[in-house]
């Protein structure tokens, strides 16, 4: 292996970081991960961490899941790669289907499409919707609805319907017919209150008014996360989903769950639609499918979607949409040994369990720190948001911020910030002495950012 140096100077003139600014990388390198072990990483000066990140909200079982690293060279020794384009198909494929379609029977999924990552879920299901109302006899229900503050994916139409400025400005115009509600977010809304269900109740009627304006027959869809991920850990009262759910139905609209990241049991629940008790028309999914160790992800259809594909002949109801790595074998293979250890281990359960000892702990460091506006979590999924004054909740500044990162770092836990949030999304097969470790590393993090903040 190339030495440190060579390492850290080339990763500075060659590398390009997704969601980073590369002239500003150079005066804050990252670190470089060499090693995985159990639910910690080791840098390559042997700094060892806690991984409070779990990857990317993926390694759900962590880095050394030996029967999905089995299951892969299994795999690659077997058949490393096949297309699954109309005229061939693979046995993993086949299997990780019908694992998929049990996985997410009581949410009503029936087909699978698989994709290379969450971007590609999302894409697809934005497709189908689209396909779906003109097989059905409504080509004129073409438009998205979606939150403010959603995240889904990079592509052109998960890009349109993302919820964040930022993710938008620099590559508009982004596709049209695309209208954003507002975020079910009680810390910070434009309706004056706390009230989840009050702010439940006023998104809808917003909604429903939208709809009226537009006309219920040109839109296609509604694409929401059951837990808003990466716009900050954003819980919506459990009320939303549901309310959305009816009115989408109500109106013929379908409802698009995307579920990148609540999938696989992250908040505490097998996914996020079963964790509000409903039946999304689609859901995204990836990350946690594969445990990270293979790029991966799948769109799931409901049932209610099915006739109108299958029963359309040529190319009204043909899917003239996929990708080279759609029913990639390894992924496939890699998912199904995923999908068998999340059962095995119910994951699902302990991040219930242990998500609620992360939350409390939380809000004990929200009552002892005055720089912590907001702690907010469901499941394995949580954030602190950094105030530098809690009465007009100002978010606090990047260097303050930073400050909780460096230290928490030192302490040996990773944490990932964006903007003002902390986010907290460890591994899902931790147990309590993990969350422990967090909640102190935190502790030590928000020392170092709140005299960061009383030294500016
Ligand atoms: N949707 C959601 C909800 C996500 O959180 C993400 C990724 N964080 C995506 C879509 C995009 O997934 P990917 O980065 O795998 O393309």
């Amino acid at each position: 292996m190339r030495d440190t140096n060579f390492l850290i100077e080339n990763n500075a003139k060659h590398v390009w970081h997704p969601m980073a600014n590369p002239g500003e990388m150079r005066e804050n390198p990252p670190h470089i991960i060499e090693y995985g072990e159990g639910v910690e990483i080791i840098d390559i000066h042997g700094h060892r961490l806690l991984d409070g990140v779990g990857g990317l909200w993926n390694v759900n079982l962590g880095y050394s899941c030996e029967p999905v690293k089995a299951a892969i060279i299994a795999q690659l020794q077997k058949l490393p790669y096949y297309n699954a384009f109309r005229g061939t198909t693979n046995s993993p494929l086949i299997e990780l289907s019908y694992e998929l379609c049990q996985f997410f029977k009581p949410e009503g999924m029936a087909r699978t499409f698989l994709t290379s990552g969450g971007s590609d879920s999302v894409e697809t299901c934005l497709r189908l919707a689209r396909q779906y109302h003109r097989a059905n006899g409504q080509p004129e229900r073409t438009k998205f609805f979606s939150l403010k503050k959603g995240y889904h994916g990079t592509h052109f139409g998960g890009a349109s319907v993302n919820g964040n400025a930022n993710f938008r400005r620099n590559y508009e115009p982004m596709l049209g017919g695309v209208h954003h509600l507002p975020a079910p977010f009680t810390y910070r809304n434009q309706f004056e209150t706390e009230d989840g269900a009050v702010i439940a109740k006023k998104i809808a009627a917003i909604f429903e008014e939208e709809i009226a304006f537009q006309g219920a027959d040109t839109i296609a869809a509604l694409i929401m996360e059951p837990v808003l991920g990466s716009g900050g850990v954003i819980v919506p009262h459990e009320t939303f989903f549901p309310l959305m759910r009816e009115i989408c139905d109500r109106h013929g609209i379908l409802l698009i769950a995307d579920e990148v990241i609540t999938g696989f049991g992250r908040t505490g629940s097998e996914s996020g639609s079963r964790l509000w008790g409903i039946k999304p028309d689609m859901m995204s999914t990836a990350k946690g499918i594969s445990n990270g160790y293979f790029p991966l992800g799948a769109a799931m259809i409901s049932e209610k979607l099915v006739d109108a594909f299958e029963s359309t002949k040529g190319a009204l109801g043909t899917i003239s949409h996929g990708y080279t790595y759609s029913g990639h074998p390894i992924g496939a293979a890699a998912a199904l040994a995923t999908i068998a250890e999340v059962k095995r281990l119910d994951i699902a359960g302990n991040a219930a369990t242990l998500g609620v000892e992360l939350l409390s702990g939380l809000q004990a460091l929200k009552a002892k720190y005055e720089i912590v506006g907001d702690a907010r979590g469901k499941g394995l999924m949580a954030a602190l948001e950094l105030v530098s004054d809690r009465e007009k909740k100002t978010p606090a500044d990047k260097a303050v911020v930073q400050a909780l990162y460096d230290a928490a770092y030192e302490a040996g836990v990773m944490v990932r910030t964006s903007g003002s949030n902390v986010i907290i999304s460890p591994c899902l097969a931790i147990g309590t002495e993990h969350v422990n470790r967090i909640l102190s590393a935190l502790d030590t993090g928000l020392a170092a950012a709140t005299s960061a903040l009383n030294t500016r």
